[in-house]
Order: structure tokens, then C-alpha cells, then sequence
């Protein structure tokens, strides 16, 4: 096999001047054929003469290999050099490939050997940039997954990041949460909602293969999902251990290139995963904070929402009602009914409570069969009109526990800041607890205002 640096020049050299010399042999039988008389041709002064010319001819060749082919070699030697320097760089120092076209290529004129071997140091050049941009989008994109746990946060910054990575001009996050895709996070989506019933969607959840959309010029769509006409929409189920736990949608108006949708398959490992920490984190979250019977707040963090409510009110001199509400005769129905009916109607209370207060405000669970409300905002009328509310709908709610039915009353007992100017949150539970016992001492099913 030919070595390709094992002394070349040295190699043509000696092919150059041996044939120069033969040459020198050869020529004086030549002329003599050529006609010139023997005697004159065949000396060894003009043989010498000869082999002397065919010597310096070789030389001569030789000089100028290495002018005309060394010199583009050595061109060639240089641009590699600037391009490891290059490459150096920007991997110590964390940057972007900055080589230019013309810094970096190499101007390819010709077709010979030197040619192909300036094409294929292109070609070269172009995989290291290629492979260094994707190096680069996919460090950004992982640290950018590795620093955020909150699933709202890290699907807008992770669409925001897939976008610009993938040149995309529309895209959607869908989350699997609580058995069902949801769309988390979207942008340029006409109707995020009418996602979730998308055939190409439902195909790849089902296939849990990437499903692509490409939309030839002429077609006319009468439903775009997006604002503008794409050429190309790709659907990617993200998987964990074979569970789906997401889909990314991205549509472009121009189609994906070969290094995006290459791109967007490193990515969506990455994603797997960062979403399965960030649903585990979500259920964790939801479970620390939510008592398993009811569903509604548990006492731990409904105390800490009463804090922060309550420092908040302060500072705005704000109102800020609080309501604490008991299950009447509750020990009755456990004996009557049995404890599992019981629970029933807890459960039941908790659903109909919630359904009497707004969206903002906090029903925890405070213990037993007693609830805990807060109610932000609600001055001492407001949250007396809540409490009413509340009881009434509590009264004209039943459980039927086979062919019986059962009715359940409460006793809420109210209180509001700053009506009642407390220094600490614990005294406005501490007197809507009191106002609780006067409904109880006063008949129950009724509401207390303290
Ligand atoms: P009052 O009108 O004075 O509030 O009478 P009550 O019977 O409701 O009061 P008491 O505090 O004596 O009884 C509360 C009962 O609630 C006793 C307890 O067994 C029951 N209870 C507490 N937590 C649960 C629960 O999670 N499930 C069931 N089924 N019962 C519970
Ligand atoms: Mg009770
Ligand atoms: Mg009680």
C-alpha cells in the first residue's frame, strides 16, 4: 500500500533524475538512427554531455514539484491549521463557529487530484460546522432543561428554544396530565385546542413514531392549524420508557433540512426526560399539598397560602375574609350510615363548598369534617354573602347511600381583616373559630359573622 507522507518528494526526485539519466543513455543511439554518424554520436564526451542534460532536466522537474504541486499542498496544510485553530478556540471558550466561507473553504477550480482533495477538506468542514452548531443547540437546549423544574416554565422556554433551533414559525407543547393530552404551551397556533383532536396527532401518540406533514404548493387548506401556510408540520411523541408523555408540534413554512430534523431528535431525548422529572415534581407538588380524601387543600399548605394572603393584604391594606365551616352532627351520620357513607359525604360537602367560592379563593381542609376557607379581596360583606351561599347549597345537597338519602347541615363562622384589625393570621382563624362555635351554640346550620 502507498504510504502518502513516506518521503515523496524524495521518491519523484529519484524517479525524475534516473529517467533523466537513461534518457541521457538512450539519446546518442537515438540520433544515431536519426542519421548522425556513429563515430560522432557514440563518444563518451556526448554521452557524458547527454547524462549530464537528462541529470539537470530531472532537477529541474523535480524543482518545480515542488514549486507548482508543494506549494498548493502547503496552502492546503494552512487551512487546516486555521480551522484546528479555530476549532480550539471556540471549544475552550464556549463560542459559536465563526469560520467564514472564505476563511475556511477552500476555492475548488479544478477537477484533478488536488481538486478532489480541496472538495473533500469542504465537505470536511462542513460536517465539524454542522456537527459544532448542533453540539452548541443541544448544550443550550439541555442546560436550558436541566434549570427549570416547573412544567409551565419548561415547556415555554423549551418551545421557545425549538422554534429558534429548528427555524420553525409555529409550535405546541402537549402534556400528558391526568390521563389526557393537554396543550401546555403554544405560539402561531390558531386554535390550540383543536390540536388535541388532530388526526396526525392522535396517529402519532398511537404509532409513537414521528408523523410528518408535508403540504405540496398547490394544496389548499380549508382548516390551517397555523397562521400562515406551512410546507412541512412534524408531530413528535416524546417518550419515556415507552410511556407517552408529550408531543412537540412545530410547523415551518419553509420545510425542516435534514440537520433540523436530526437536531430534533437529540432534543426530544432530552425532553423525555426533563418532562418526566418535571410531571413526577407536578404530582409530588400536587400530592404535599392536596388532602387525598376531599382533593381540596391540605392543612400544611393551606396555612402557608393563609400566610402569604395575609401579609399580602396587610400590605395592601386590602381586605381578606376568612370562613371556617363544620359538618353538623357529623358523628351521627358515621354511626348511622357507616364510616365509608361518611366519607361519601365529605367528599360531597367539599365538592358543593368549592363550587360556592371563586376560582382565586383557598378551601383547605383544617381537620376532621372542618373546612378552612380564604377568601382574598372579600371585605365582611362579601364573604358573609359567601358563607350563606355556601351553607345553603350545602342544606339542599344529598348523598344517597342506597335507597337512602342523606342530608347534611354545616355551621360557618366568619371573620374578616381589616374589620378586625389582627397583627397575625393565626388570630383571624382563631376568631372565626370562635364565631363557628356561636353558629353551633346558637342552633347550627347557620352563619356567624365575628
Ligand atoms: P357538631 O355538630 O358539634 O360538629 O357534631 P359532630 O358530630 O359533627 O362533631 P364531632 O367533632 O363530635 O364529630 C366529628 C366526627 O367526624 C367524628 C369523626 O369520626 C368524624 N370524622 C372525622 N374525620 C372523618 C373522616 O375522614 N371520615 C369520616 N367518615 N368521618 C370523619
Ligand atoms: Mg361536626
Ligand atoms: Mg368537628
Amino acid at each position: 500500500m502507498i504510504r502518502l507522507t513516506r518521503k515523496v518528494f524524495t521518491d519523484l526526485a529519484i524517479w525524475m533524475i534516473g529517467l533523466g539519466l537513461i534518457m541521457g543513455i538512450v539519446f546518442p543511439f537515438f540520433v544515431v538512427i536519426m542519421g548522425v554518424p556513429t563515430e560522432q554520436a557514440l563518444t563518451p564526451l556526448f554521452f557524458a554531455a547527454c547524462m549530464t542534460a537528462g541529470f539537470i532536466v530531472g532537477g529541474v522537474n523535480i524543482w518545480l514539484a515542488r514549486k507548482v504541486v508543494g506549494s498548493r499542498l502547503r496552502m492546503l496544510a494552512d487551512r487546516m491549521r486555521l480551522v484546528e485553530t479555530n476549532l480550539r478556540e471556540i471549544s475552550i471558550s464556549g463560542d459559536t463557529w465563526q469560520c467564514s466561507p472564505e476563511a475556511c473553504f477552500i476555492h475548488v477550480d479544478s477537477e484533478d487530484e488536488i481538486g478532489e482533495s480541496g472538495k473533500a477538506f469542504n465537505y470536511l468542514i462542513e460536517s465539524l460546522a454542522f456537527s459544532h452548531r448542533n453540539d452548541t443547540a443541544v448544550r443550550s437546549f439541555t442546560e436550558m432543561l436541566t434549570s427549570h423544574l416547573e412544567l409551565d416554565i419548561l415547556t415555554n422556554q423549551a418551545l421557545q428554544q425549538l422554534l429558534e433551533h429548528t427555524d420553525a414559525s409555529a409550535g405546541a407543547i402537549l402534556i400528558a396530565a391526568e390521563g389526557e393530552m393537554k396543550v401546555s404551551v403554544s405560539q402561531g397556533i390558531r386554535s390550540p385546542e383543536n390540536v388535541l383532536t388532530s388526526d396526525h396527532v392522535r396517529r402519532a401518540l398511537q404509532t409513537e413514531k414521528q408523523v410528518r406533514v408535508t403540504l405540496p404548493e398547490g394544496v389548499v387548506i380549508e382548516e390551517s392549524l397555523v397562521d400562515f401556510r406551512p410546507h412541512e408540520i412534524i408531530i413528535d411523541p416524546v417518550l419515556y420508557k415507552g410511556v407517552p408523555l408529550g408531543v412537540i408540534i412545530l410547523a415551518s413554512a419553509g420545510g425542516f433540512t435534514d440537520e433540523v430534523r436530526a437536531r430534533l431528535n437529540l432534543f426530544r431525548q432530552g425532553m423525555a426526560l426533563a418532562l418526566n422529572n418535571a410531571l413526577t415534581h407536578d404530582r409530588l407538588q400536587r400530592l404535599a399539598a392536596l388532602d387525598p380524601l376531599t382533593g381540596v387543600y391540605n392543612r400544611r399548605f393551606g396555612m402557608a397560602r393563609l400566610h402569604e394572603e395575609f401579609s399580602r393584604a396587610v400590605r395592601a391594606t386590602g381586605p381578606l375574609g376568612v370562613m371556617m365551616f363544620d359538618i353538623d352532627h357529623f358523628k351521627k351520620v358515621n354511626d348511622t350510615y357507616g364510616h365509608l357513607a361518611g366519607d361519601r359525604v365529605l367528599i360531597q360537602v367539599a365538592k358543593t363548598a368549592r363550587s360556592a367560592i371563586r376560582e382565586g379563593d383557598i378551601l383547605m381542609r383544617y381537620g376532621g369534617e372542618e373546612f378552612l376557607v380564604i377568601l382574598p379581596a372579600a371585605s365582611k360583606e362579601n364573604a358573609h354573602t359567601v358563607g350563606e351561599r355556601m351553607r345553603r347549597m350545602v342544606e339542599e345537597t344529598s348523598v344517597a347511600d342506597g335507597d337512602q338519602i342523606i342530608r347534611v347541615t354545616i355551621s360557618v363562622g366568619i371573620t374578616s381583616y381589616p374589620e378586625l384589625d389582627v397583627a397575625r393570621d393565626q388570630d383571624l382563624v382563631q376568631r372565626a373559630d370562635e364565631s363557628l362555635y356561636s353558629a353551633k351554640e346558637s342552633g347550627r346550620n347557620r352563619v356567624i359573622m365575628g
